[in-house]
């Protein structure tokens, strides 16, 4: 099988490539250059952003990936290689990858549902880390970044993508009122892409100042620190003494979603992306029938990301606020540190070459 390879330097025979050795341990290892599948592209990554699953696989704790571990999924970069059979796109092409790898036969795959794929991967749980020199994706995962991006910007498209994918699942519509609990950055997206949606009101809750002053940037019409005041009541009285119409409950935790279900108007719906470390929760049962309300969650996406480009494009979402780190590669390690620490204040951490 021939490949076609960009005239550039010659790249080396190895490449570097992070792994999760130990829990609080990150290592860049040298790996031998991937050849190509026909179907498949090699990717220069230019940018790389650390993500929350990351974190539990840094710590030891990510339930589907014992350690030592590949580590990263959020990634752009250019095309610098790509098999015979690729048509999608050509040597420099500036990309951005879906990191899901769905088996495309299931029932799911079949109806093109394939975040519900029954068979579904994860390129850094077969040894593919995103935070890395290269990349190997399948050119049906490749989607175009736009000169207007940044690479960056491109970074963190997948991530957007995870909120686009919640506010059309919730079907958050023009002059809505939104309540969103946890300003970690599937929440601070899941705002931003409400107020693109048309949402009049995005009250942001959060026990992070600093997480709340970028929740304002973004565009919050209320912010509510909940060690300060009951955000409930504030949103209750906000909202002029109904409650929200949407809410997203973004933390993971029993108390947040009983908020989340607490803050919803008659008829409201409730949507969870958080993660639950702890997973069995405590609800009243009679709210659902006697107020009406759903509970639904969300997961991933599916077919999101072209939207997510297309936010970013027409400036319909900004994302430099969420950038609050940018580091080399080589110090991922210190990358690492930034995001776990609170100190630090960190959001989004973005690893560039
Ligand atoms: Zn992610
Ligand atoms: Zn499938």
């Amino acid at each position: 099988m021939t490949t076609e390879k960009g005239n550039g330097p010659r790249r080396s025979d190895t490449y570097l490539a992070a792994e999760i050795t130990a829990p609080g341990r990150v290592e860049l290892k040298s790996l031998p250059r991937p050849s190509l599948g026909a179907d498949e592209v090699l990717i220069e990554v230019k940018a790389s952003a650390i993500c929350g699953s990351d974190l539990h696989l840094y710590h030891g704790k990510h339930p589907d990936a014992p350690l030592p571990s590949a580590v990263g999924h959020e990634m752009a970069g250019e095309v610098v290689e790509r098999g015979a059979a690729v048509t999608k796109v050509q040597l420099g092409d500036r990309v951005v990858v879906e990191p899901i790898i769905p088996c495309g036969t299931c029932h799911y795959c079949r109806l093109g549902q394939y975040n519900r794929c029954l068979n579904v991967k994860y390129g850094y749980r077969t040894g593919r880390s995103g935070l890395a020199e290269y990349y190997v994706a399948s050119e049906q995962w490749v989607h175009h970044l736009p000169a207007e991006l940044s690479y960056a910007e491109g970074a963190l498209i997948e991530p957007l993508a995870v909120a686009v994918h919640a506010v059309r699942r919730a079907d958050v519509r023009l002059g809505d009122q939104v309540a969103i609990f946890g300003a970690g950055p599937i929440g601070l997206l899941t705002l931003a892409v409400s107020k693109a949606a048309g949402a009049a009101q995005v009250c942001m809750v959060d026990i992070r100042q600093d997480r709340l002053a970028v929740a304002a940037a973004l565009g919050a019409t209320e912010v509510v620190d909940a060690r300060l005041e009951d955000p409930v009541e504030y949103i209750r009285q906000a909202s002029g003494g109904i409650g929200a119409s949407h809410s997203f409950e973004a933390v993971g935790a029993q108390g947040t979603l009983v908020s989340a279900l607490k803050v919803l108007r008659k008829g409201g719906t409730a949507t969870l992306i958080g993660i639950f470390e702890n997973p069995q929760v405590g609800l009243e049962a009679p709210i659902f029938v006697q107020r009406e309300i759903g509970l639904l969650g969300s997961s991933g996406y599916c077919w999101d990301f072209p939207t997510a480009i297309g936010l970013v494009r027409r400036r319909a979402v900004n994302l430099a606020p969420l950038i609050t780190h940018r580091l080399p590669l080589a110090d991922v390690d210190r990358a690492f540190a930034a995001a776990v620490d609170r100190e630090k204040l960190a959001v989004k951490v973005i690893l560039e070459p």
